[in-house]
């Protein structure tokens, strides 16, 4: 599995990341066993990075990736671990008592001393100004306790990445989670990647498959996207089926082929899974990407291009 750094951190990322959401059962159930099973599998392939939140399943996720990695029975030094603050299910809390007590939550949760990455997890819900004023700097004070080793944010909307990083100290936020912006059927994200490697910033790009959209199976019942939007994929995904492809497939080649994107976290939870999206990777890097099909897809999306929906709170 090839390793990116991370923007200035240091941290050398497996390309592909373990997106820990479905361990909370956000996309249906997962039992222990296969949350077990995928974690391990995904180790043993070379994925070394794997994010989770308190939001995902109401800290279930968090819990079934700390047992997980135990179970792994390997130093603490060979897994990237990321977390999240500030949203949680009974609502968005960034203030920095919250924030604060939020991590010892998640430690103990995760069964861990640190975390690599803690990200304010979906900004656009809370004040930017906040963010920047007061939860950027209680998490500063949380990496000099140790407890943290680099600061992220994560959002839907690209321009509240802009609007934090332009108003807090250079290097103070170490890392940016993207999520549904560099994929098959949306790539806005790519307009931003330089801006983000001139301020040192690393990136990651969650979501190559939107949320369920470029999948056989389709989206869950709560995805976002416009019926128009579902319809175009849904639409490609039969295309490719009925072409002997796989779109899930072309979609991780297609997030994973920009270097500048130092790990695409896809959420997973079977060993299936893990092997599929990992064979994936590996044959982008020894064969190269199916162009062909992948331009037939493109057109098919072509009109919902780039088509995104609202989310957050409206900035002043
Ligand atoms: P995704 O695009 O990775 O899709 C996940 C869905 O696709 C799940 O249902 C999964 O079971 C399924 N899947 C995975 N591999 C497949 C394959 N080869 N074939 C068919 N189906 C497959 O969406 P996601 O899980 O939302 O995003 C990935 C991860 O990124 C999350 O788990 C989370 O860790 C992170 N994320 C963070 C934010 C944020 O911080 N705001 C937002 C979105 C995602």
């Amino acid at each position: 599995m090839e390793l990116r750094t991370l923007g200035n951190t240091g941290l050398k990322l497996s390309s592909v990341g373990f997106g820990a959401s479905p361990l909370g059962n956000v996309f249906g159930p997962v039992s222990e066993k296969d949350a077990n099973a995928s974690v391990s599998e995904a180790f043993r392939l070379g994925i070394n990075f794997f994010d989770t939140s308190p939001y995902y399943g109401g800290t279930v996720s968090e819990k079934a990736l700390g047992k997980a990695l135990k179970a792994l029975g390997v130093p603490r030094s060979e897994y990237i671990v990321s977390t999240k603050c500030g949203r949680y299910v009974e609502g968005f809390d960034f203030s920095a008592e919250r924030v604060t007590r939020s991590i010892d939550e998640s430690l103990a949760r995760l069964q861990l001393d640190y975390v690599d990455i803690l990200q304010c997890h979906d900004i656009e819900f809370g004040s930017l100004d906040q963010i920047v004023t007061e939860t950027i700097p209680a998490l500063q004070k949380l990496k000099e306790a140790g407890k943290i080793r680099f600061i992220g944010i994560t959002g839907l909307p690209l321009e509240v990445f802009s609007y934090v990083l332009d108003r807090v100290p250079p290097g103070t936020v170490d890392v940016i989670l993207s999520y549904c912006h560099y994929s098959i059927n949306d790539s806005t994200l790519e307009d931003l990647l330089p801006y983000l490697k001139s301020k040192g910033v690393g990136v990651i790009s969650a979501s190559p498959l939107a949320m369920g959209l470029l999948t056989e199976s389709g989206p869950p019942e709560w995805h976002p996207a416009s019926p128009e939007l579902k319809a175009a994929c849904k639409a490609a995904a039969a295309y490719c089926k009925e072409n002997g492809k796989n779109i899930s497939k072309l979609a991780m080649q297609y997030s994973l082929s920009n270097k500048d994107i130092s790990s695409v976290l896809v959420g997973m939870n079977s060993v299936e899974q893990v092997e599929i999206n990992v064979a994936s990777a590996t044959e982008l890097s020894t064969v190269g990407k199916d162009e062909k099909t992948l331009s037939e897809i493109e057109d098919i999306l072509k009109p919902v291009k780039n088509q995104t929906w609202p989310s957050g709170i409206q900035q002043s």
